[in-house]
């Protein structure tokens, strides 16, 4: 069978998936792009994940921190629940401080004048909105089950082979793969960076003491501590450990885990008193060297990975959305070639740097605080309490990492 789509995204993450709605819904044409979204999982709607929690167990271990910028995607793509999801949870300050001295620093929602500093919502909660709107969209056909093994470039289009026998045509390919990305890799384009040597443990906890709708950011020695609040009483935490420890901490017994946790928290929630399911996750710089090959694009996790420490993979990925779907609908609303190089590049020109400053920062962070060295521990720790102490800077920060 041959088939031909304006675009083919390859990868329904949640970026893949927004993606593909943002094209359909907000294209300026009656006339919407024709769109195959692919996948290795079948792509299904559950409304048992927007249910009330009851335990601790019933919580996806992959939590975000999600931007007002994300927020806004989510709106733009029709998807955003408002107050009807009872899984999205708002936060109202943030508090950091490092373990190895007094610094501290309080973010605090009112004083930026917003409800709130963000939100903190699980993967699948979000995944199964743009799910349930992708399978509502006549524009949008879904396969799954089929691998992509080939690609060509011929002169307006691009040829691509499935494991199926099928030959699919399109302008356009978009690679929102993740991490190992198939399509970046079939494109040839090489990626660089290098291991933390750690891995992220993740969970959702039970805290004695109520988190108070903060988010809560421990730098320990080790590696950073955040433990994000969701609905009373519980946490979802991020614990970067190296990677034995990680492997440690996923097979003690609870009893362990939760001493070991209350007393790297400081005990500032008090007691942990229980812990759900705990998956781990390499942690990972990677850049792709570029984002775009003839008639591909990279997104999110697929172009480039961050340390988990400021929260921002996912949201990164999300502004690489926003900026390619901008590019995609200026060319589509004039009736221009989309795969076109021109149009390529200027996606790739609006998000590269931006991305290799925010992994800059985050790589800088997490190499300052893991420093043991006491001049370095006594500067970083003054300039935390220096910058509390400046409303302007403060909030200027703050307001950048929420993508107002
Ligand atoms: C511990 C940890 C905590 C994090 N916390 C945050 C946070 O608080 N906030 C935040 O913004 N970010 C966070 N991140 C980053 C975030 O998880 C990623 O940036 C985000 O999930 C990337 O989405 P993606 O769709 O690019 O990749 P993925 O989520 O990996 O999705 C890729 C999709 O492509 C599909 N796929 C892959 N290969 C193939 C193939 N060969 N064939 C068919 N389909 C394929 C997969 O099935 C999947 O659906 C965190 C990361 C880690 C490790």
């Amino acid at each position: 069978m041959n088939r031909r789509y304006d675009i083919v995204v390859h990868g329904a993450g949640i970026p893949g998936l927004a993606l593909a709605l943002l094209m359909v819904r907000q294209s300026p044409l009656a006339k919407k792009p024709s769109i195959l979204l692919l996948d290795r999982h079948v792509l299904q709607v559950d409304p048992a994940v927007h249910e009330k929690p009851e335990s601790v167990s019933d919580f996806d271990s992959r939590v975000f921190a999600l931007t007002y910028a994300s927020k806004r995607l989510f709106e733009e793509a029709g998807v955003w629940p408002g107050d009807h999801d009872s899984r999205v949870y708002p936060y109202e300050h943030m508090h950091v401080w490092d373990a190895g001295g007094e610094g501290q620093i309080h973010f605090d929602a009112a004083e930026i004048g917003t409800p709130s500093l963000g939100y903190i919502i699980e993967g699948r909660v979000m995944q199964d909105w743009l799910i349930a709107a992708v399978l509502k969209e006549p524009a949008i056909e879904v396969l799954s089950g089929d691998q992509l093994i080939a690609v060509a470039e011929s002169d307006d289009v691009l040829e691509i082979q499935l494991a199926s026998g099928q030959t699919l045509h399109t302008p356009l390919l978009v690679g929102a793969d993740g991490a190992q990305s198939h399509v970046r890799h079939l494109a040839g384009i090489e990626i660089g960076g290098w291991s933390y040597q750690q891995q992220a443990v993740v969970a959702t906890v039970e805290t004695e003491l109520d988190h108070g709708g903060t988010a809560w950011q421990l730098f320990l020695p080790g590696g950073p501590l955040a433990f994000l609040p969701m609905q009373r009483p519980w946490c979802s935490i991020v614990w970067s450990v190296s990677e034995q420890r990680a492997e440690d901490l996923c097979e003690m017994p609870d009893e362990a885990f939760l001493q070991g946790l209350t007393a790297d928290f400081q005990q500032r929630l008090g007691q942990v008193k229980a812990v759900g399911p705990r998956a781990r996750f390499p942690l990972r710089l990677r850049h792709a060297n570029t984002y775009i090959a003839p008639r591909i694009a990279l997104v999110a996790d697929a172009a480039h990975t961050v340390h988990p420490l400021a929260g921002q993979g996912l949201n990164l990925g999300l502004q690489d959305v926003s900026a390619l779907a901008t590019q995609l609908q200026q060319a589509w609303s004039g009736r221009q070639d989309i795969g076109s190089r021109r149009v390529l590049r200027a996606y790739e020109r609006s998000r590269k740097a931006d991305n290799w400053l925010m992994q800059g920062s985050f790589d800088g962070l997490k190499r300052l605080f893991s420093n043991e060295q006491a001049l370095l521990t006594q500067l970083r720790n003054t300039g935390l309490n220096v910058i509390d102490q400046v409303p302007l800077v403060k909030n200027a920060f703050v307001r950048k990492a929420m993508g107002i």
